[in-house]
């Protein structure tokens, strides 16, 4: 499916829920998150056809995001449905592996092809602070067991803050020595609950580069992914460095988001909602509704001239 500037949309991200078993700094605030009421977000069937449309409209890739999408009820059986999907080639989940270890065989059976793990730092004292949460060694095993039963390549999601995480990228690049595990930085963006962190806590990717030159540059790049890929000498793993705000990748933008309460998202830093979830419950076309707003999707994001997303991280999906 093509948007109105010859991007091939293949891409969906599909939030589960916006609940979440952790309240990470950047992401969540502490209290008061407003606990959604069951009708509010999409069932499982619901979730089931506005799949199946985007897959009949060209979509090949989906992932599963939250919130924390281990906490959704019936999350083995969304993996379930959406990976039996005709058509689909690819299905990932973002999680911060704290039920991996319980979950991770039986999202192999239901069809995930493999997951990417959210962990800022290797240290547990840091890991509380940073997440709210005491539960590094939770993640820990479920890389573990994600490794084990296939959930595979491994990727492990690191957001860079200033101050915090900094000494510890080159620990994080050797985790990519001995094993195929993929390490990314990401940049931290100025969304949501990180709107006011970001001007004080931002650190370019550059510094990875900096921090450890040995790295190299692959030859082999997917244009269709944010991530710029590198490697150590004789390194089984690659170190990604996604800088969504220090080098901006809309060009290259083949996804589109859908809320936990069925709004689709044309792009990650704008406002504009469509209401998937209203629309099937009318009865209306849904595929026509896709190709329409698809049609709309934004050239680029205008995070340079300050133009912010208000919802919070966890509402959207990463
Ligand atoms: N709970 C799951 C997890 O943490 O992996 C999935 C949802 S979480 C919203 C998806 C990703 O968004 C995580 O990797 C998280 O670190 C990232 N994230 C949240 N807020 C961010 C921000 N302000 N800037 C950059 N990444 C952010
Ligand atoms: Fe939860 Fe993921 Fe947000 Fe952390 S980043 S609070 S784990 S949704």
């Amino acid at each position: 499916m093509k948007d109105s500037y010859g991007r091939n949309i293949n891409y969906l991200r599909i939030s589960v829920t916006d609940l979440c078993n952790l309240r990470c700094k950047y992401c969540m605030p502490e209290e008061g998150v407003y606990k959604v009421q069951h009708g509010d977000i999409l069932s499982i069937e619901e979730i089931e056809k506005i799949a199946k449309a985007f897959v009949h409209l060209g979509v090949n890739k989906i992932r599963l995001t939250g919130g924390e999408p281990l906490v959704r009820k019936g999350i083995v059986n969304i993996v379930e449905k959406v990976g039996s999907l005709d058509g689909i080639k690819d299905l990932a989940m973002t999680t911060n592996g704290i039920l991996l270890k319980k979950y991770a065989g039986d999202l192999k059976t239901a069809g995930l092809n493999r997951v990417n793990i959210s962990l800022d730092t290797l240290k547990a004292e840091k890991y509380a602070y940073i997440t709210r949460g005491d539960k590094l060694k939770d993640v820990l095993e479920g890389i573990e067991e994600a490794k084990k039963v296939g959930l595979t390549p491994v990727k492990i999601n690191t957001v860079l803050i200033g101050g915090f995480n900094e000494d510890e990228i080159e620990d994080f690049v050797r985790l990519t020595e001995k094993e195929e595990v993929d390490v990314r930085f990401i940049e931290l963006m100025p969304i949501g609950e990180a709107i006011d962190l970001e001007s004080e806590y931002y650190v370019s990717n550059q510094l990875v580069l900096n921090k450890v030159p040995e790295l190299i540059r692959t030859e082999i790049q997917d244009i269709s992914s944010p991530a710029v890929y590198y490697k150590l000498p004789n390194g089984k793993g690659k170190v990604g460095i996604i800088n969504p705000i220090s080098c901006k990748f809309c060009e290259y933008c083949n996804r589109v988001r859908l809320t936990a309460r069925g709004k689709l998202k044309l792009c990650l830093h704008s406002n504009e909602e469509i209401d998937l979830k209203n629309a099937l419950i009318k009865g209306e076309d849904i595929e026509k509704i896709i190709i329409d707003a698809i049609m709309k999707k934004p050239e680029s994001h205008k995070l340079e001239s300050g133009e912010y997303v208000k919802k919070k991280m966890y509402q959207i999906g990463g």
